[in-house]
């Protein structure tokens, strides 16, 4: 990266303030249920704090749409990270003001404190130019490590960025690495796999893996848009009639470019995906009416399997069905077993296929699995991340 990474910083005795990712799902009694957003932020601090920098951590967590919400609060991850690093974390119950001075001027070297959620206040979102000055005058540097929100210029993010010299993380700094790996130098074959509800969201990464990929396998509800643009019957699938029009152009541009799409030759569907009743398997491409497309049938599976073990680079985004329920998760589980039985550099796109993959028991087989759904979407699709953008140049 031509950015600064955190090993570049003189961190001793400074205050650093630290953007992590630490919006970690919750229970209803607020216990964490998957810490791994927490984990994935630890070599940067123990870094850090090795370094005998004086850190103070900042997040958000979940939706509280600017207000203070007690079941947002990120006291939970101070708890988990204080057992996580072996060192108290204390947590402080707003992220600006005179108190929150306090407690960062009474840190020594090698402490660590926790604000409170960073979108408690609406000043957050907007990217409010005095907001983060605030936060910024907190410390002497500033690191981002929150890849997953690094595609929002917000004023934790962005905004702080104009005030303290600033720099990447170790996590930022790997998951940079991946991407630009896969994207500047992919070993041949290079097959993109996509899934997932919406094609209006995935258009602009399609057209973008055009000038990369040779083989474009396309899943999930967004495969039936596909099949529509080229005259088969959906039934009552997901679709997005407003975009037809787009994706026959896709599919003429693809044809141009000699990028080869996949798309499904077999479903499993249902009339009725509540009670997953009627499941049964078609005998071809069209789907009856009345009837829903839930996942990939097994020819498609086979057939989507063959390209995958023999590809050179994959980068995946996206279930091909409704994985969520195990009824409709065996065409997205045939892909990630697909995979680990490549040789490819294999790239996991964040968000649902991540969790499918973690579903699965499949993490470790995988080269990387990006921890940002929607930054990592917004990567390959060739557009700039801001929050990593805005750090200062090496
Ligand atoms: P996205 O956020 O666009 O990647 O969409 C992920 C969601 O797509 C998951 O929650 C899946 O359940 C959903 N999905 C995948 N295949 C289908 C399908 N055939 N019908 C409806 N939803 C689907």
């Amino acid at each position: 990266m031509d950015k600064k990474s955190v090993k570049d910083l003189d961190l001793q005795g400074k205050k650093v303030l630290m953007r992590a990712d630490f919006n970690v799902p919750l229970d209803s009694d607020k216990n964490i249920t998957d810490d791994s957003r927490i984990k994935a932020a630890l070599k940067t601090i123990n870094y850090i704090l090795e370094k005998k920098g004086k850190l103070i951590l900042i997040s958000h967590l979940g939706r509280p749409k600017g207000q203070p919400k007690e079941e947002l609060s990120l006291r939970p991850v101070a708890k988990r990270l204080s057992q996580l690093i072996g060192k108290p974390v204390k947590m402080v119950d707003d992220c600006i003001g005179q108190k929150v001075k306090d407690e960062v001027d009474g840190l020594e070297p090698g402490g660590v404190i926790l604000l409170e959620n960073l979108r408690f206040h609406p000043q957050e979102k907007a990217n409010d130019q005095s907001f983060a000055k605030d936060l910024a005058s907190l410390a002497d540097l500033y690191v981002n490590d929150a890849f997953g929100t690094a595609h929002r210029a917000h004023a934790s993010t962005e905004g702080v960025t104009h005030f303290l010299d600033s720099a990447a993380g170790f996590l930022i700094d790997k998951e940079i690495n991946y991407f630009q790996k896969v994207l500047t130098d992919p070993k041949p074959p290079f097959v993109f796999i996509l899934g997932g509800a919406k094609v209006s969201d995935k258009i602009p990464v399609i057209e973008n893996m055009l000038d990369k990929a040779n083989s474009i396998v396309i899943g999930g509800a967004m495969a039936y848009t596909f099949l529509k643009a080229k005259g088969q019957e959906v039934g009552s699938s997901l679709l997005e009639a407003d975009m037809l029009e787009l994706v026959q152009k896709t599919l003429a541009k693809a044809k141009e470019k000699g990028v080869d799409i996949l798309l499904p030759l077999d479903h499993i569907v249902t009339d009725d995906i509540k009670a997953g009743k009627n499941l049964k398997t078609t005998e071809g491409v069209d789907i009856e009416s009345g009837w829903i497309g839930v996942d990939i049938g097994p020819k498609t599976q086979k057939e989507f399997g063959e390209k995958i073990k023999t590809a050179g680079t994959i980068v995946w985004n996206g279930p091909m069905g409704i994985f969520e329920n195990d009824l409709f998760s065996q065409g997205t589980k045939s892909i990630a077993e697909a995979i680990t039985e490549s040789q490819a550099v294999s790239v996991i796109g964040g968000g649902d296929t991540a969790a499918a993959v973690k579903k699965f028991q499949l993490e470790e087989k995988m080269s990387h699995i990006s921890t940002g759904g929607g930054a990592s979407l917004q990567y390959l699709e060739g557009k700039e991340l801001p929050g990593i953008s805005a750090l200062s140049d090496k």
